[in-house]
């Protein structure tokens, strides 16, 4: 296998070109990305007071969508709770952290903003919102909010509020064929059908080679617009581009290598299950 980063601006963001896999593999790690690699959220909420314009159920929504970052001395997210199902009631509290938001508008004519950093973490002091500048809510003069809040690691296959990142695709590379080259005549039609403008005429022949197999989309106006039906447009099946996008939480190379931990973790449990029966079987 052959994998390279084609763009990684930041630790959130990386797209990766894979060469040498197959769509089942990266499937499943699209899967467990997106289902198993845990976060912390809020998940419980105790509204003392709420004088705002937006109801208790509302602003409950808001704020559970509010990413969350702690440092992992305070919650071991993707070591410790990464099992959170199968810890006990005791061992749960180190997978929780209590927030306040406490904010009263003492103005007498002006309208405040409530930010993501008006959170005010109670017990684990390192629990922080990743993007501080969230607006949650406005408040008129007088108005107040004083909520208690509970956050807790969870998996996306629970909730999205809990889902890792905000893109996760692959796409296979094109490969493009002309069926039969006595009839592919020099009449450009292909190419002046392709609305990326990345089909090109190399040797009078319909190619797409270099950036231009990154920014094809596969949506085969080529192949429609070619008056003699000989133009061919397959997927690979073992050649793809990864882009995948993180919330803030975690980087994208941690959710990658939680996702792969998780997924062995999961094949060795299949496995010695699958040993011990058939154990069984032979005994019986
Ligand atoms: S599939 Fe679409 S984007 Fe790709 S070469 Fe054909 S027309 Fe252009």
């Amino acid at each position: 296998m052959e994998i390279k980063v084609i763009a990684s601006p930041k630790p959130t963001y990386m797209e990766l070109y894979i060469d040498g896999t197959s769509y089942h593999l990266l499937n499943a790690l699209r899967r467990a990305i997106l289902t198993e690699v845990p976060t912390l959220a809020v998940h419980d909420v105790i509204i003392h007071m709420n004088t705002s314009v937006l109801y208790d159920e509302e602003l409950a929504l808001r704020l559970s969508l509010i990413p969350l970052k702690v440092d992992p001395k305070d919650i071991d997210v993707l070591g410790k709770c990464r099992n959170i199902e199968r810890l006990d009631l005791s061992e749960l509290t180190d997978c929780t952290a209590r927030l306040r938001l406490k904010k009263k508008n003492t103005t007498k004519d002006k309208i405040i903003t409530v930010y993501a950093k008006d959170l005010e973490p109670i017990d684990k002091k390192s629990v922080r919102p990743v993007y501080e500048n969230i607006p949650i809510v406005k408040l008129g003069p007088g108005q107040e909010v004083d909520i208690e809040i509970i956050a807790k690691v969870g998996k996306g296959k629970d909730h999205a509020k809990w889902m890792p990142v905000s893109t996760l695709g692959y796409k296979p590379l094109p490969i493009l064929r002309v069926t039969d080259t006595t009839k592919c005549q020099d009449c450009n039609y292909c190419v002046e059908a392709c609305p990326k403008g990345v089909l090109k005429k190399e040797d009078d022949t319909p190619t797409l080679s270099g950036i231009a197999l990154y920014l094809c989309d596969l949506d085969r106006i080529c192949v429609r617009a070619c008056p003699h039906k000989v133009l061919d447009l397959l997927e690979s099946e073992n050649q793809f581009i990864l882009r995948i996008e993180s919330v803030g939480q975690h980087s994208v190379i941690d959710i990658i290598n939680a996702a792969i931990d998780i997924l062995s973790e999961k094949y060795l449990d299949f496995s010695k299950e699958l040993q011990s029966k058939i154990r069984d079987l032979k005994e019986a």
